[in-house]
């Protein structure tokens, strides 16, 4: 299994200056191997290709000793890579017919991430200077910065890197081999309405929120994006807008990805059998099937950008839950979600009326009533032990 970990950097006030640096000259590379690329496909119909640059990487470091000589040539060679990436999805695009933009330069904030494609090159996980007691990682031409572990590592190390998140830092490493952790079977099933009052409903009644922290985070990144709307390009107070966006942005993250963590971890230790909506089906049909246009009535005042910031957390939800549900032992099925929210789930009748409002299901034909999500979540979970017995008998 691959999975990442990502921990919290605690340079000291000289290697924090280093790690910008560092960031801002991965930057610069990025961007004059972009205008090299432009110029010479605009002045000469010349594509040049990643190999090109990676050979003139050489001498961009000798002429530059305490410039871009100082790094790491592998972060460099990740650094081209990434924009040779970011050309072929432009020519992809351009081949299917589309009119995409050309790749753009990167601005300040706009940059945030360099890699390391392989631990030992250039940088060095759980590397020691001579304490013993805490995690370092060493990276070139900054130095052995500690690093917050606050939880173990597992698998093999296979590339590291680095991000800043307004004025934080961290470290990300992506592991191979990570082993499994099979968890004792407990002969339960369960099926998960994804919503948006909650995030999770499942289909034994249970409500699985998005936290009020989170909604808060939420409301107020809403507002930080109105007010950066207005502002003026260049200045000082919109640099200050644009740094606190970033910030949010980078909260609310980690608090989805703590819940989603807790959400799921949970799920998975109660049953051996989880069975969830096919997102990108879901996506598809939900704003027709009046669930995004007609929320619940908690949400129903909140803003569509608020909304889609929490709604943005199934997709979070499910990676978690899949390499749980992966690295547990236990069983994960997608299911095609169309008419679950209209469907009777005691005698399968299907009725827009069945539905009254967002969260009351009340069956026209037999009279079963239940929470609305409980409801799909039941219909849900039949439709996946309907696949998983097909399949079986296949
Ligand atoms: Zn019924």
């Amino acid at each position: 299994m691959r999975r990442s970990f990502t921990f919290l950097l605690r340079p000291t006030t000289k290697q924090t200056a280093a790690l910008a640096a560092c960031l801002e000259d991965h930057r610069t590379l990025y961007n004059a191997a972009l205008e090299h690329r432009r110029t010479a496909y605009a002045k000469a119909s010349v594509s040049i290709r990643y190999g090109d640059q990676s050979a003139e990487l050489k001498h961009i470091r000798s002429d530059d000793p305490d410039g871009q000589g100082r790094w790491s040539f592998s972060s460099q060679q990740a650094t081209l890579r990434r924009l040779d990436r970011a050309f072929a999805a432009f020519f992809a695009r351009v081949k299917a017919g589309r009119t995409p933009g050309f790749p753009r330069f990167k601005g300040r904030g706009r940059f945030d991430t360099v890699e390391w494609p392989k631990d030992g090159d250039g940088c060095r996980w759980d590397s020691q200077p001579e304490h013993t007691s805490a995690t370092f990682v060493r990276l070139q031409g900054v130095g052995h910065v500690r690093v917050h572990q606050h939880r173990p590592v597992r698998g093999r190390v296979k590339t590291i890197s680095v991000k800043r998140e307004g004025d934080r830092w961290y470290v990300i490493l992506a592991c191979d081999d990570v082993p499994a952790e099979p968890l004792p079977a407990t002969g339960a099933v369960v099926g998960l309405d994804m919503g948006v009052a909650a995030l999770v409903t499942t289909s034994n009644g249970v409500h699985l929120a998005n936290p009020r922290h989170l909604a808060a985070t939420a409301d107020r990144l809403a507002d930080a994006q109105r007010d950066l709307a207005g502002g003026r390009r260049g200045s000082t107070r919109r640099h200050k807008k644009v740094a606190r966006v970033a910030a949010l942005h980078g909260k609310v993250r980690r608090q989805r990805s703590d819940y989603a963590h807790k959400a799921a971890l949970a799920l998975v230790r109660a049953y051996d059998v989880i069975v969830h909506e096919d997102l990108r089906i879901a996506n598809m049909t939900r704003s027709a099937s009046g669930t995004i246009d007609a929320p619940g009535r908690n949400v129903a005042q909140k803003s569509g950008l608020n909304r889609s910031i929490l709604d943005a957390g199934w997709g979070v939800f499910l990676r978690v839950l899949a390499y749980k549900a992966e690295s547990a032992g236990r069983e994960l099925i997608a299911v095609n979600p169309a008419g679950t929210s209209r469907t009777c789930s005691r005698c399968g009748h299907c009725a827009k009326d069945n539905r009254l409002t967002q969260a009351e299901f009340v069956c026209t034909a037999c009279g079963h009533a239940a929470h609305a999500d409980v409801n799909a979540a039941t219909n849900i979970l039949r439709a996946g032990l309907a696949l998983r017995q097909a399949a079986e008998a296949a």
